[in-house]
């Protein structure tokens, strides 16, 4: 499954745009409840506007809540970015720190947020269990367990360390896409063979492609042998669909 997963999916990456760890930081706090593609059409203005740790802690609150409105919560998360920024400032030079346990004690920094900025902005190993990982690894019964700590320690000890964000990315990419939480494209899921919940969602090859989201919609019929069985119109249809969130 992995070596499936790595054909599938080689270039997949944090779906948020950055370039800072703390536009990590703060991309993550926004994405709570929100798909990553209107995050990142909020970002680029707010980067602009907010370029240290500082700037956030002395945030104009209303004109803060009023950049970030469309990400929903806008209120809990200008609370989360100005009390980030104070701590920062406070507790680390204006610095983003590099440790797990440091970042978890920061407003609006969940261990998921912290797993996805270590990963992703230090190169630090980390899984990030979401809602698209836990349900995966759970159908591939990797797991049965429900608490995200407890599943990130679990698949932690079956996948070498230095897969682990690769491997969240991946997985996360192919729920986005293949394995929906409601109705699983199993019909045109490259992992069906090995799959133990194969059968969840529809088998019928062009019900299922039906399903399958993104602009890798293509290479995934490939990969899943029925790109032959599926009309063209019906690809193409795939590919023009948005990931889910
Ligand atoms: S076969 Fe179905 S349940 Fe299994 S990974 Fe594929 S889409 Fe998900």
């Amino acid at each position: 499954m992995l070596r499936a997963l790595a054909e599938a999916y080689p270039d997949a990456h944090c779906e948020l745009d950055f370039d800072t760890p703390l536009e990590l930081v703060v991309a993550t706090i926004l994405s709570a409840q929100c798909t990553d593609k209107r995050v990142n059409e909020v970002t680029p203005a707010l980067f602009a506007r907010y370029r240290s740790a500082a700037d956030y802690a002395g945030a104009d609150r209303t004109e803060l809540e009023e950049m970030i409105r469309t990400t929903g919560f806008y209120r809990n998360k200008t609370n989360s970015l100005m009390g980030m920024g104070a701590a920062l400032v406070e507790r680390h030079g204006g610095e983003v720190p590099a440790e797990l346990d440091e970042l978890v004690t920061l407003p609006g920094i969940g261990r998921k947020t912290a797993n996805v900025v270590l990963g992703n902005a230090f190169d630090v190993p980390g899984i990030t269990v979401d809602t698209h990982f836990g349900r995966l690894v759970r159908r591939w019964g990797w797991t049965d367990l429900e608490d995200p700590v407890k599943v990130e320690h679990a698949v932690g000890e079956l996948i070498p360390r230095k897969e682990w964000t690769m491997l969240s990315h991946r997985v996360i990419f192919h729920g986005r896409r293949v394995c929906h939480a409601k109705k699983p494209a199993c019909g045109a899921c490259l992992l069906a063979k090995d799959c133990p919940a194969f059968g969840t969602g529809p088998v019928d090859p062009a019900e299922a492609a039906a399903l399958v989201r993104g602009p890798e919609a293509p290479r995934l019929l490939e990969l899943a042998g029925i790109r032959d069985e599926v009309p063209d119109r019906s690809v193409e249809k795939a590919a023009a669909r948005e990931p889910s969130a």
